[in-house]
């Protein structure tokens, strides 16, 4: 099966398998259908396999019940499986490139490339709204905030009815959720927990949001609270060489132009480079490895836009 099943049956049901996007790759689905007619919601994680606060939520996802609500979920719990199963950070093993700066993909491209075409053209168009679940990978500590493409008010609201304060305003192109925007389909991608940790508060954090993005659009009842966001860009310095990580800040410090950020040194102590602010705001992430590589995402900042 290279797609989904079909969706709008008129039969409540709940539908569990395997789809294979490409010949070398077979990603698990569920669909929830109501039993009356609704919108279509696309909930995804395991964009980046060993962010599992977020693949737990979306596990929990799939045992939502057809009486439960109007229209269609569809889950796609673990879109890079091989990541999961051998803990990779970052990308998809079979090519060494990160899915979520390949879209909106390619036809006849890399396995990540082809992954996010089959997205984009079988999976995107079906969706009234996205939710792409992620979280701080294993080498990455993270206060939550929610993405969605800057300067679409419908994504902003999905953003508010999730119910993370902090929301970034991302722009550029690549992204799971701006690929997705592009088809105007409104989409956000949540961020909770770090380090692959998945405890019960984050994992309920992220389910309990996109509960409130169904009531928001529908699929459940009763009215999702708004919450009033803190909208900020994001500033990710970069490692200029490869070597040793020495933070000097901790997630949600507030930090000003020109302060110390982290110093990158050698095993015997010398300082190769010293990370200094640039942009005025506060710590959204951060490497908390040891270790850092050239090119490596060192933090991020938000800054209020
Ligand atoms: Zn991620």
């Amino acid at each position: 099966m290279t797609s989904l099943p079909a969706l709008r049956t008129g039969k409540p049901r709940s539908e569990f398998g395997h789809v294979r996007p490409t010949k070398e790759l077979e990603i698990p689905f569920a669909i929830i259908e109501g039993a009356e007619e609704g919108p279509c919601l696309l909930v995804t994680a395991g964009v980046h396999g060993s962010e599992f606060c977020s693949i737990e939520a979306t596990v929990r996802l799939m045992k939502t019940k057809p009486e439960e609500i109007k229209g269609t979920l569809i889950v796609l719990p673990i879109l890079n499986v091989e990541a999961f199963y051998r803990r990779k950070i970052y990308i998809m093993p079979q090519d060494g490139k990160n899915l979520n700066r390949m879209f909106p993909g390619k036809p006849d491209g890399t396995t990540s490339e082809q992954l996010a075409h089959w997205l984009v053209t079988e999976v995107f168009p079906k969706a009234d709204a996205y939710i792409d679940c992620h979280g701080g990978d294993l080498n990455e500590g993270l206060a939550p905030f929610t993405i969605f493409p800057s300067g679409c008010e419908k994504s902003k609201a999905l953003a508010a009815a999730f119910g993370i304060r902090v929301a970034v305003a991302a722009g550029g192109s690549g992204y799971s959720v701006d690929a997705s925007h592009k088809l105007g389909v409104p989409s956000i991608l949540p961020e909770a927990s770090g380090n692959g940790l998945w405890g019960e508060a984050t994992v309920t954090q992220m389910t309990d949001g996109v509960r409130r993005v169904m009531q928001h659009i529908g699929m459940l009842p009763g009215e999702a609270p708004i919450t009033a966001l803190d909208v900020v860009t994001m500033w990710v310095p970069t490692a200029l060489v490869t070597g040793l990580w020495y933070p000097q800040k901790d997630l949600g410090d507030r930090v000003a132009v020109g302060e110390l950020l982290g110093e990158i040194k050698t095993v015997f102590g010398e300082t190769l480079a010293s990370i200094h602010c640039e942009k005025a705001g506060f710590i959204l992430y951060r490497l908390t490895s040891l270790s850092v590589n050239e090119n490596e995402a060192l933090l991020g900042v938000g800054t209020p836009a």
